[in-house]
């Protein structure tokens, strides 16, 4: 293993993507920012998007923007976002948040499934998701059972125990390809299978994997997924989500929120709802225009690189972090809270460490290195390998041994942010 800053700075030098981080504005050149897992970098282009869209657009232009363009960006963007995760053009859209699309999807494919009982998800997955299932099953009449599988370890998915539970109650299994919290890949075509064979629909939250991993929603034969668009996909803080949903099934499911966006011709004004064919029957209110059109330079970059680069990428930059760890900071009282197996892990990597907390403060407050934190030990360091480099990774690795070893975290009083 090399442990060098030379080492880094070579990897850098022979990185075929290394020129994507011009693309993206650095406000401060010093700061290692290892957080586009939760927030992704600005690329410059959004600087001139978001100039256009307010000062010509909605300033020149103003309501006859619907019909220069507004009207169909849920669609032109969702079409550049199927592109990314294997699917049509016309079965990702872009609409509201990821935690909304979730539901509407959810209550949708429980109507469908009459008879069937058992919704199946694990422990690992995003508490909003959950929080969700809960509320779509007491809107539903409570008579479903939310089947939460545990994790073996708090790390990898329990694949076994969530396909032991496929069985003719099951309506529907619904997982985060990428584990938020330890970055656990699922193999998506495998589970996706099980739950088939078994007739349950299938749900995939794609929010750390689009951009971040390769998916192939079609090869898989998936039914249904959402995603978020401010994580590796850079869309801006709050940028709308999407959701996809297999072509088939586009006229089968019914939105439950079922509003003026997802009416066919909205503008006859008429007083009974009846949805539009195709996928935009999932919309339901205006969308957050300016928002939704800053996520297009973003895809747009990703697309540029392309998906196959990007994951060799981040597996090379996931690897020579992991073995930065065993030689730096295990030694430090430093555990590895993400998959060993780089098949198995996506683009982020989670370090426990007793005094956890403190030590991201200090990382934060002192360090100039920018990681999160998630309960109730993990520091989370996010590769994003359109813009990370080696040398932060290096660097981050360097300044958290130098927190642990001249014990600068003693001063935090373990204080908690709002957000962490
Ligand atoms: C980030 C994330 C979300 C975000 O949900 P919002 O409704 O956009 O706040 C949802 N699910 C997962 C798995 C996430 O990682």
């Amino acid at each position: 293993m090399h442990t060098d800053l030379a080492y880094a700075r070579s990897m850098d030098a022979k990185d075929p993507l290394a020129g994507f981080r011009d693309h993206f504005v650095l406000a401060d050149p010093g700061l290692v920012y290892l957080d586009g897992n939760s927030l992704g970098r600005l690329p410059k282009a959004a600087v001139g998007t978001a100039a256009d869209l307010v000062s010509r657009q909605w300033g020149e232009r103003l309501i006859r923007g619907w019909n220069e363009g507004w009207w169909q960006a849920p669609e032109r963007v969702g079409a550049k976002i199927a592109a990314l995760v294997g699917a049509q053009a016309d079965e990702v859209i872009v609409a509201d948040s990821t935690s909304v699309n979730l539901f509407k999807l959810v209550v949708a494919a429980l109507r469908q499934q009459q008879g069937r009982s058992s919704i199946i998800t694990d422990d690992l997955n995003f508490p909003s998701d959950l929080y969700i299932l809960q509320g779509a099953v007491e809107l539903l009449g409570g008579s479903h059972r939310l089947e939460v599988v545990a994790s073996p370890d708090g790390i990898h998915g329990p694949v076994e125990e969530l396909k032991a539970k496929l069985n003719r109650q099951a309506a529907l299994l619904t997982l985060s390809h990428v584990v938020f919290k330890s970055g656990y890949l699922y193999d998506m075509a495998e589970l996706t299978e099980a739950a088939h064979e078994a007739g349950a629909l299938v749900l995939w939250d794609l929010s750390h994997a689009a951009g971040a991993v390769p998916v192939d929603l079609n090869g898989a034969g998936v039914d249904l997924a959402v995603g978020c668009c401010y994580k590796y996909l850079n869309g801006g803080p709050g940028a709308p989500a999407f959701l996809y949903v297999r072509r088939d099934l586009q006229e089968v499911l019914g939105n439950p929120l079922t509003g003026w966006w997802g009416q066919e011709r909205p503008f006859d004004f008429g007083l009974a709802y009846r949805p539009v064919p195709g996928l935009r029957r999932f919309l339901t209110g205006t969308p957050p225009v300016v928002s939704l059109a800053l996520i297009e330079p973003g895809v747009d970059l990703i697309q540029e690189a392309g998906m196959e680069a990007l994951r060799a990428k981040s597996v090379r930059q996931t690897e020579y972090l992991v073995g930065l760890w065993e030689a730096v900071l295990e030694p430090l009282g430093f555990s590895l809270n993400s998959p060993r197996d780089e098949e198995r892990r996506g683009s982020h990597v989670s370090l426990g460490h007793a005094e956890g907390l403190r030590i991201d403060l200090a990382l934060i407050n002192e360090m100039g290195v920018l990681p999160d934190f998630r309960y109730p030990d993990n520091i989370r360091l996010g590769i994003a390998p359109l813009y990370t480099s080696y040398e932060e990774i290096w660097v981050a690795v360097e300044r958290l041994a130098t927190i642990v070893r001249e014990r600068y975290y003693e001063k935090y009083e373990g204080h908690v942010p709002v957000v962490t």
